[in-house]
């Protein structure tokens, strides 16, 4: 009989934290500065310099804890991690080893509409390294530079379980994960420029066997696309593997985007290869009952207490609750239409369609977008009121959110105002009734295609803009009267 295998895996996330400057210095964290200019001798590493801890990182870490349901250590450490790359001028990295600040939280993802809790078994505080930036090629002479910005900016290494069965519900993670963070106002989680990173584990087992299987790590996936693309191409591969008698060796892998495949880069380090110990310039932190408190008590609102919000409060179904709540930008758009235009399912089968659309086609987010909340309920407005249909409601929304032109210029501009007259629609329909006289025959004879026809001839003439309802009502009208 064949064997049936399972999905497994755990996920490794690397949030950069929001501070203005780094986690052991007063340098500038700000991104897209000129190469090396936000550096001093403690971030570039140099030999007998002092590290000094920012409270705000352990601040965020500590809020990122609560936002995650997990346990704050009372007391936690630093340690150093030692390993040699260009990018790491000190030779280690000042990261958490065996006490890390927050153990054994979790959070919920909802897959096939059912609710899952993943297991988070820890988040510590870490620096990041500098950057490489590959310059030449094989054929020519190939060089990398060096740029120690990114140094010493504050990291999280968000752990979790190996909670996850596929690549829909590791995505499905890493969206709740970052709208968490989003809402806890920890991270700027810009997957695109790295302040948001994820390692993905993969293993696979036969269904019902307890262990786990041995497993790959797939380095730096940039997007949630590739996350999910990634893990079930790892999962694939190894059950192939698996099948063909081969064992799967525990290795460190690159996601190939463009050929959709993965790649081994090297075999995996253990954390003995690390020679963990603790950092001798850095005191043990301590961390009191009263300042958990008072972060506790400053805590935002949460896309689980936002989603059930909507559905409270607007009767918003709960996809589309949770849709809305993947962003506190898209919630801040969502809300701000609200109070002026009360009907939520409407504005939200705008969001989630048109809007999300375009933003997913010109691959921007939504407070970059030129629409603004006024302009989308303006066009809300004007379909209630008859001026334009929804059809060519979708045309006028798309011409805003490409030039953040108001609805009603559009209207104007293009003479997209819906015919709705009865009396220029009536002649209209008499013509194209006279006409078609055969096709009269056809709706009499009880053809449902026939009044379609005559809808469409309307439409046609009116290139779109006759108001559908009436168009209808008086055709109905026509055709019964003279039959
Ligand atoms: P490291 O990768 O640094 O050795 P860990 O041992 O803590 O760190 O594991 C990292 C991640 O791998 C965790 O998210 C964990 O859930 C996941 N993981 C561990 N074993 C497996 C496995 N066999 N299959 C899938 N994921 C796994
Ligand atoms: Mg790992
Ligand atoms: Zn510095």
């Amino acid at each position: 009989m064949d064997v049936q295998y399972e999905t497994v895996v755990g996920l490794e996330v690397h949030a950069e934290l929001k501070t203005a400057s780094k986690i052991f210095c007063g340098c500038s964290t700000a991104f897209g500065a000129e190469p090396n200019t936000q550096v001093c001798p403690v971030c570039a590493g140099f030999p007998g310099m002092l590290p000094v801890l920012n409270e705000k990182v352990v601040e965020l870490a500590i809020r990122t804890g609560l936002a995650l349901n997990a346990e704050i250590a009372e007391h936690c450490k630093f340690d150093r991690k030692n390993y040699f790359y260009p990018d790491l001028p000190k030779a280690y990295q000042i990261s958490q080893f065996d006490a890390p600040i927050c153990k054994k939280g979790y959070l919920d993802i909802e897959i096939d509409g059912e609710k899952k809790r993943i297991g988070i078994t820890r988040a510590h505080m870490e620096e990041d390294a500098g950057k490489l930036i590959h310059q030449g090629d094989i054929t020519t002479t190939p060089f990398s530079l060096v740029d120690l910005n990114r140094s010493g900016v504050p990291l999280l290494e968000i752990v979790s379980e190996p909670d996850m069965r596929s690549g829909a519900e590791a995505r499905a993670y890493m969206e709740k994960l970052r709208a968490i963070l989003l809402f806890a106002g920890v991270s700027d989680c810009k997957m695109q420029e790295g302040s948001l990173r994820c390692d993905a584990n993969v293993s696979v087992r036969p269904i019902g066997q307890k262990e786990l299987g041995v497993r790959t790590e797939i380095k730096n996936l940039n997007s949630f696309r590739a996350l999910e693309r990634a893990v079930d191409y790892e999962a694939k591969r190894q059950i192939e593997a698996l099948e063909d008698g081969e064992e799967i060796i525990q290795e460190t892998m690159t996601w190939d985007e463009e050929s959709g495949v993965t790649r081994s880069m090297r075999s995996k380090e253990e954390a003995d290869d690390y020679r963990y110990f603790p950092d001798p310039d850095l005191p043990p932190l301590f961390i009191s009952q009263e300042w958990i408190d008072r972060i506790r008590a400053s805590m935002p609102e949460l896309p689980d207490q936002a989603q059930q919000r909507l559905m409270d409060e607007y009767g918003l179904p709960e996809y589309d609750a949770s849709i809305i709540t993947l962003s506190p930008d898209t919630l801040a758009f969502f809300d701000e239409c609200l109070q002026v235009y009360p009907d939520a399912k409407t504005l939200s089968n705008w969001m989630m369609g048109e809007m999300a659309r375009l933003l997913n086609q010109n691959n921007i987010e939504i407070q970059e977008v030129r629409v603004r909340p006024e302009g989308l309920v303006s066009m809300l407005k004007m379909i209630d009121e008859g001026k334009i249909s929804g059809k060519i409601a979708k045309k006028v929304f798309e011409e805003m959110f490409m030039t953040g032109k108001d609805p009603e210029q559009i209207v104007e501009e293009k003479g997209l105002i819906q015919i709705s007259d009865p009396e220029v629609l009536q002649a209209m329909i008499a013509e194209i009734i006279a006409s078609n006289p055969k096709v009269v025959d056809d709706y009499r004879s009880g053809k449902d295609k026939a009044f379609g026809f005559f809808v469409g001839q309307v439409m046609k003439k009116t290139r779109g803009k006759a108001n559908p309802a009436i168009v209808n009502q008086l055709l109905k009208e026509h055709l019964d009267r003279e039959g």
